[in-house]
């Protein structure tokens, strides 16, 4: 069967988070189930750059729709540069300023999609939109009576795309569509909403957070939608790329291992007490993360004097608040040899983390589904995460029953909660050394973390929603 997908940014060709790897790994993962993946992306400078193949697939108000290839992808492109040809990022200016005209921007990438279910000798049986960016095609394909269904995926639900109701004219809608079965969010136009409410299936980045979106705290607003669409909404669970992930082969390491030459790690982290400037000595906890409240850091820069009180090491790698970052330089200020710290974003030494640091840290207050302690479990560096999100769901916590029977890969604590953070680092420093701790490291290791498991399920959705297709 033939899926398009939409997505307003994709791996390795525009990138700001999670989201772009995922859309960039579907279309081969789900090659391998028998779905013809093609990606529907707007054409930035780096896209229209690097395309190739190019062909005219129609004409898109004023401007074209192409198809070609990049980077491996099949792509269609809405070459629009009144909307996309500019310097910046994909949803801001040079300064981080919102494009004020974002809205636009992202509707047309909707209606495009709406387009290529009717134009070009490709057509997409089934319509599958990422985030709100591609919120308003599920309600482009409904209230154009395309008969096509489409599937729309949460990466972040904190994100929904709202804009006053002075744009509902421009959308070119049906103003029945401005309703609470339709686009309209407490007055205002929801791109997100739309989709939540007219997509034929909701999905998101792991079970639990399904869950979790239903309840006030983590639905923003979107809870009771979410609630009432229940039988619709489906959870699955992110998976990365094994090939650029794989400890076995990992160029940015000082020595590469699989789980039978572990003691091999021993290189790595000394190469990392070198980038920290640490002292051997201790089990090395670590952060690869962006510094934000969401992410629960604010937790951490509170216990650092628990974690060097009992022992244990710390090395951070992250960018972001202002006041996060000062508070972990300021105690790699106070604990020399202890602490380290590097504030920026570097691809490089985040593979460097995982494959020498003994633990990483991961204590968000919610995570739609978490990619760094999927890298952890390959790398053999035990997470030690919150229970909240994806990060429920891909951890088993070292507890008593776990590790009888042996299937334990982290430690798991009480989110938002600073004692409970500090009783999983004690815990984490019991094991540290004992057999029990290569037990984790062992079944991290083993956990498949690929797409595979993950893209039949996705398969199997599409099946179901299209219909007719083995
Ligand atoms: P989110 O998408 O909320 O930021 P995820 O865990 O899903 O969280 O994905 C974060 C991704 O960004 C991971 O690939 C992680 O390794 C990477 N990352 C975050 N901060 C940094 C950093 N400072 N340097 C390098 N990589 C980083």
């Amino acid at each position: 069967m033939k899926v398009l997908s939409v997505a307003s940014e994709i791996f390795p060709l525009v990138k700001t988070g999670g989201l772009a790897d995922v859309a960039g790994a579907l279309p081969a993962a789900l090659a391998r189930q028998g779905v013809e993946m093609r990606s529907l992306v707007p054409g930035y400078p780096k896209i229209m750059t690097a395309l190739d193949d190019v062909a005219e697939v129609a004409p898109f108000e004023g401007g074209r729709i192409l198809s070609g290839r990049a980077a491996g992808l099949a792509l269609h492109v809405v070459d629009r540069p009144d909307l996309y040809d500019r310097d910046g990022g994909p949803y801001t200016n040079l300064t981080g300023q919102d494009w004020p005209d974002n809205w636009r921007r992202f509707a047309a990438l909707a209606r495009a999609a709406e387009t290529l279910t009717r134009t070009g000798d490709w057509r997409p049986d089934l319509v599958h939109a990422h985030d709100w960016q591609a919120g308003l095609v599920p309600v482009y394909l409904k209230s154009r009576e395309t008969g096509i269904p489409s599937i729309i995926t949460i990466h972040n639900i904190a994100f929904q795309g709202q804009f006053g109701a002075e744009i509902f004219g421009d959308l070119d809608l049906p103003a029945s569509v401005f309703a609470m079965e339709g686009v309209e969010y407490y007055g205002d136009v929801g791109f997100l909403k739309g989709g939540l409410a007219m997509a034929d299936a909701i999905t998101t980045v792991s079970p639990t957070y399904a869950q979790e979106i239903r309840d006030p705290r983590f639905g923003m607003g979107l809870e009771g939608l979410i609630a009432a669409r229940g039988a619709a909404v489906h959870g699955i669970v992110n998976g990365i790329d094994t090939g650029v992930w794989d400890p076995a082969t990992d160029p940015h390491l000082a020595a590469t291992y699989t789980v039978r030459t572990l003691s091999r790690r021993k290189r790595n982290t000394a190469a990392l007490e070198a980038r920290f400037g640490l002292e051997p000595g201790g089990p090395l906890f670590a952060v690869v993360s962006r510094l934000t409240w969401q992410k629960g850091l604010d937790l951490l820069a509170a216990s650092v004097e628990h974690l060097v009180g009992l022992g244990g090491r710390l090395a951070v790698l992250g960018s972001g608040e202002g006041g996060l970052e000062a508070a972990f330089q300021e105690a790699a200020a106070r604990h020399p040899w202890r602490v380290g710290c590097v504030i920026g974003y570097d691809e490089a030494l985040s593979h460097l983390v995982q494959g020498g640091a003994d633990a990483i840290l991961v204590p968000s207050r919610f995570e739609p589904c978490g990619l760094t302690q999927l890298y952890a479990l390959r790398y053999g560096c035990v997470p030690v995460v919150a229970r909240t999100g994806g990060l429920a769901d891909t951890v088993v916590d070292a507890n008593g029953a776990a590790l009888r029977a042996g299937v334990a890969t982290g430690l798991v604590h009480a989110p938002d909660d600073a004692d409970a953070l500090r009783a999983a680092l004690g815990r984490a420093v019991a094991l540290y050394g004992t057999p029990g701790w290569a037990k984790l490291q062992r079944n991290g290791m083993k956990a498949d973390v690929s797409w595979d498991a993950s893209a039949a399920e996705y398969a199997a959705l599409y099946r179901a929603l299209a219909g007719g297709f083995s």
